[in-house]
């Protein structure tokens, strides 16, 4: 007989992945299938919705193959937060592709939203951009023909991927969220814990579309069993970032985690009050239970795509790994310096029209130059927001916990080390968010108690700042005075 498992299913936003693990932790089958990336304009992202649903349908029956459909105890679900799907209820059908998070086409919406600024920062804790949401809801309802009249009949509903997803292994049966994913919607209150009216007003988008709001560690529902031939019960969600926050034990107090993937998120858990920063956001970690905590977070736009931009853009790298050995041939930086704003900047300086640049070029200056300037900028960027939450917070701390594909990179986990004259200490490389999903789910069943999980965060390496902190501080002051040089280029 093979052993019990719990299984995560993890909404990428480059494709799926799921993945089954033991009672004791370790991976007893994984599967992941990539999906095509829509870019209509530049600017644009989309996803066909039938495709995150295809790949997680073939993924998740890859694993059951290998462990057993009576095996799962229970099934968790990460996802890739804020991107917007709006289908009809009767049909299944999505009325629009899926809106990704990276899709900046309601710049404009935001522009003339303006005014509402500081009554959206108050209640949902987020920065009004496209990045969120709810503009994305107003351009499908503004764009697509017929789909108020269908909404009136009450034929339409909303979801990002996770919700999406659970309705489809229910078979219609559930539309459901939770609060680590519906705060990223810029509808929800994050101190009332609804939906708020102002701010369904403020959009114009019509409540009936939205999906109930349960606990992050709610049993959604079971998965039909016309999918694998038996139900299974759907317990624990939470959106991608707050699972590696999950992962890296982020519910004790002060401890912050970095995610270098694609983009860059760090995120902190503040625990049980909200805290308001201008110029990072606020969010909802989890809802366990009746307790609620929150987290402050920054999120960098550009993280490990400015490396595939070295590759597939400018061709001056084979494979993103190269980039290491090409930065560490130079002793220092030589002056040159560059800002990752390809596709504006995020936070805190949240400028949709700042473009990338580098700067201090010479005679002299070769492709090593610019891989290392590539890779110092996502550790500046990440001294950015570490001191802004320090300062939001008035606490200093005393070690960056991260996680994700880019920080196998030595290069840059030392250079981030000695940029922040912190410790960094990276998780061995796994699939921190799958890890997190499963964690919520097996906590909840009691498949794992949360000491085991605990001892599931396994330590690969811990970088110790080498630089002394007046070079460290010179080359952080220099890299601001480039940021300024790049503002509002647009
Ligand atoms: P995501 O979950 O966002 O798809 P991953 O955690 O899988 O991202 O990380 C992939 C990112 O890491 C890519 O953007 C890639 O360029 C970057 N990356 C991978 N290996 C390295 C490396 N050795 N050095 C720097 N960046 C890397």
């Amino acid at each position: 007989m093979k052993a019990k498992v719990v299984v995560a299913i993890d909404l990428g936003t480059t494709g799926n992945r799921v993945i089954a693990f033991s009672r004791e932790g370790t991976i007893i089958a994984k599967s992941y299938y990539e999906f095509p990336q829509i870019f209509p304009q530049s600017g644009w992202v989309e996803h066909n919705p039938f495709d995150i649903l295809n790949t997680t349908l073939d993924a998740l029956r890859d694993v059951v193959k290998v462990i057993g459909v009576n095996n799962v105890t229970s099934i968790g679900i990460t996802n890739q937060r804020e991107t917007t799907i709006l289908w009809d209820k009767f049909t299944g059908k999505p009325v629009y592709n899926a809106i990704v998070w990276q899709c900046r086409r309601t710049e404009n919406i935001c522009r003339d939203l303006k005014q509402y600024n500081k009554v959206i920062k108050e209640k949902t804790g987020l920065v009004l951009d496209p990045y969120f949401s709810a503009t994305k809801i107003k351009w499908i309802i503004k764009n697509v023909p017929d789909i108020k009249k269908k909404i009136f009949e009450g034929k339409i509903i909303f979801g990002t991927p996770e919700t999406w997803i659970l309705w489809n292994l229910t078979v219609g049966n559930v539309h459901c969220t939770e609060p680590s994913n519906a705060s990223r919607t810029m509808l929800f209150n994050i101190r009332t814990l609804e939906f708020d009216p102002k701010l369904l007003k403020i959009f114009a988008i019509p409540g009936q579309i939205l999906p109930e709001v349960k606990n992050s560690d709610s049993t959604f529902g079971v998965m039909d069993k016309k999918i694998l031939g038996k139900e299974i019960p759907l317990v624990g969600i939470l959106g991608d970032q707050q699972a590696s926050l999950f992962t890296q034990c982020g519910w004790k107090k002060n401890m912050i985690k970095a995610t270098y993937g694609t983009g860059i998120f760090i995120m902190t858990n503040i625990l049980k009050k909200p805290v308001i920063s201008n110029k990072l956001l606020t969010t909802i970690a989890w809802k366990i239970g009746d307790e609620v905590n929150y987290a402050m977070e920054g999120s960098l736009f550009i993280g490990g795509a400015a490396i595939q931009w070295l590759r597939d853009n400018l061709k001056i790298l084979k494979s993103a790994a190269d980039s290491e050995n090409m930065a560490a041939l130079l002793k220092d930086n030589e002056d040159v310096y560059f800002v990752p704003a390809l596709q504006g900047l995020g936070a805190p300086y949240w400028d949709p029209d700042a473009r990338g640049l580098l700067i201090g070029l010479t005679r002299k200056t070769t492709t090593k130059n610019i891989v290392r300037a590539v890779l110092e900028s996502l550790a500046y960027q990440t001294r950015d927001v570490i001191e802004e939450m320090e300062k939001n917070l008035q606490f200093k701390f005393k070690v960056l916990c991260v996680d994700g594909g880019a920080t196998v990179n030595n290069f840059l986990m030392q250079f981030q080390s000695d940029i922040l004259s912190l410790p960094v200490e990276r998780l061995v490389n796994i699939d921190s968010t799958a890890l997190g999903a499963a964690g919520i789910s097996a906590i909840t069943t009691g498949f794992w108690t949360k000491e085991q999980f605990e001892k599931m965060k396994t330590i690969d390496k811990v970088f110790k700042p080498i630089m002394n902190k007046k070079n460290s501080n010179f080359y952080y002051a220099k890299w601001k005075e480039a940021v300024k040089r790049c503002l509002k280029w647009k």
